[in-house]
């Protein structure tokens, strides 16, 4: 019997872990409840809820949106 994890929720993006984060945020799609870590995480997520929830490969989505982030950013020219 495990006593020690029955809290334990990772961020949805980065899979970090966000307990004790201040800064969690948790967003629902289709009845279920994502945690977010951190701003940059929920806007990660709210760029493609579906492909998250549908449990596509992380690192695959996350790079493919962050492309996708620093090509409309007019930050750097
Ligand atoms: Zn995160």
């Amino acid at each position: 019997m495990s006593s020690s994890s029955s809290n334990e929720e990772t961020c949805i993006v980065c899979a970090k872990a966000t307990a004790g984060n201040s800064g969690t945020a948790y967003l629902y799609h289709e009845g279920r409840r994502f945690a977010l870590c951190c701003p940059m995480c929920v806007e990660m997520f709210q760029r493609a809820p579906t492909r998250f929830a549908g449990g596509e490969r992380r690192e695959t989505l996350v790079e493919q949106l962050l492309a996708e982030m620093k090509w409309k950013t007019p930050g750097q020219w």
